[in-house]
């Protein structure tokens, strides 16, 4: 029999003895050991607390173990564990019904994948059989997902180790702050980063494009908030060119922003749109497109040649019902939407403020960014030292933070209180200053 763990040490052990991690060297690992959860809160086995200041991977936006999505997943295993994809069961019914309620007019289909990566796969696959065309253009500072298509739409340098699929052409987004285009105003930026597009469009050959595929607000990269205009922008050029908007809204969506849908804040409305994380904060893995009708339709006689064996799988659908129920009976987004303004903004900006370290500070609801610089005059990154600096001494106090390259993600999830928030941004105020000394 296993050893059933009672400290740290043996749940270490056997991760270290048997499981094979992500996007990583396995030699020199040391995971976080985590026993359970509530809210905000993680524990381990020997009582220490933390934070979770990175909702995971920026997916537990209602709180880790939220009572009424744990009944919920409880009460659907015992009436029915599992069932094909093919067959009528009524939470998948439910959970794609609750998705379109929230959707935009024009959209009334979801196809179910098991998780963010696989959701782009078939948007993109939707797209170019909509449009006979194959190539998909995608901004640099960019994840989305990593499976064929999706990692080969990625920006960052997790795409290039795995450039297997076709068809897929780079340009950059709007990012004043380190502005590809000279720019010095938001509105600056966004009309050269959209002529920018636009010069990539003509240069590949519009009738070539099947589908610009963008995070509403680029995440990972670095909850970039997009300058005024430009998603609109974007709309207006794949009309122009006949190109597919696929917008995806895998970490942006239910409730990140504050919104239930990050383009809602950004005059735009996509042809297809990519989900999964937050939908149910991933306490079963699921995700996928919401279709709007013309690309629906063109299904209709067609057959689509795709599918998955988890596709809409009960588990997951039920706790989709019951987070997104639950998210709406206690005003989870407006919550965060609250958060955003009155609370994490305002002490964000005044670490900005009170730090030199702190080069920028971006952000929306519970999606916000630190951008760490070692000089603000040349905003030149701080080191990958000053990061693992940075990122033990905060764990030290309890905090979870997600950090990646000169960045701390501050993304808790959108049920976070304004208790909670003080803690945490005490403790990287303490850290700052720390580092700052050294
Ligand atoms: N798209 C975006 C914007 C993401 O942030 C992620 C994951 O971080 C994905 C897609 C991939 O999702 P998954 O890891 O569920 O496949």
């Amino acid at each position: 029999t296993l050893p059933t763990p009672v400290d740290n040490q043996t749940a270490f052990d056997l991760d270290r003895a048997h499981v094979f991690h992500s996007w990583s060297a396995q030699g020199a690992l040391a995971p976080l050991v985590i026993a359970g959860g509530s809210g905000t809160v993680l524990w381990d086995y020997e009582g220490n607390r933390y934070l979770d200041f990175a909702s995971q991977l920026v997916n537990v936006n209602i709180g880790h173990s939220h009572p009424a999505v744990v009944a919920a997943i409880a009460e659907q295993a015992k009436v029915l564990a599992t069932i094909a994809p093919s067959n009528a069961v009524l939470p998948r019914g439910e959970a794609a019904a609750r998705i379109i309620e929230r959707a935009p007019e024009g959209f009334h289909k979801v196809f179910f994948t098991n998780g963010g990566a696989d959701a782009n796969e078939n948007a993109i696959r939707m797209a170019r059989l909509y449009t006979g065309r194959d190539k998909v253009l995608s901004t640099y500072r960019s994840y989305h997902g990593n499976t064929g298509s999706a990692i080969v739409s990625t920006g960052d340098w997790r795409r290039v180790p795995n450039e297997y699929a076709r068809g897929h052409v780079h340009f950059f987004g709007p990012y004043l702050y380190r502005s590809e285009f000279w720019a010095t105003t938001p509105e600056e930026e966004g009309a050269r980063a959209l002529h920018h597009l636009r010069r990539v469009i003509e240069s590949e050959g519009p009738a070539s494009i099947a589908a610009i595929l963008l995070e509403s607000v680029p995440g990972t990269a670095g909850v970039m908030i997009p300058p005024p205009g430009y998603l609109a922008g974007v709309r207006a050029l794949a009309d122009e060119f006949g190109i597919v908007l696929i917008l995806d809204e895998v970490m942006a969506g239910f409730g990140r922003t504050g919104r239930w849908f990050a383009f809602e804040g950004y005059d735009v409305v996509p042809d297809l749109i990519t989900f999964a994380k937050g939908v149910n904060s991933g306490y079963v893995p699921i995700g996928g497109v919401i279709i709007s009708d013309p690309i629906a339709a063109h299904f209709d006689e067609r057959v689509f040649p795709g599918g998955l064996t988890y596709s809409g799988h009960p588990l997951a659908a039920a706790s989709i019902v019951a987070t997104l129920d639950t998210m709406a009976a206690e005003g989870i987004v407006e919550h965060a939407a609250m958060i955003g303004t009155d609370v994490l903004g305002p002490a964000l900006a005044q670490l900005g403020a009170d730090h030199p370290l702190v080069g920028e500070v971006r952000g929306e609801g519970v999606f916000w960014v630190l951008e760490l610089v070692a000089d603000p005059a040349t905003r030149e990154p701080v080191s990958a030292e000053m990061m693992a600096r940075i990122k033990k001494e905060l764990l030290a106090r309890g905090i979870l933070p997600f950090t990646m390259d000169n960045r701390i993600h501050v993304v808790p999830p959108c049920t976070v209180s304004p208790d909670e928030v003080a803690t945490a941004v005490a403790a990287m105020d303490e850290v700052l200053t720390l580092v700052e000394r050294a």
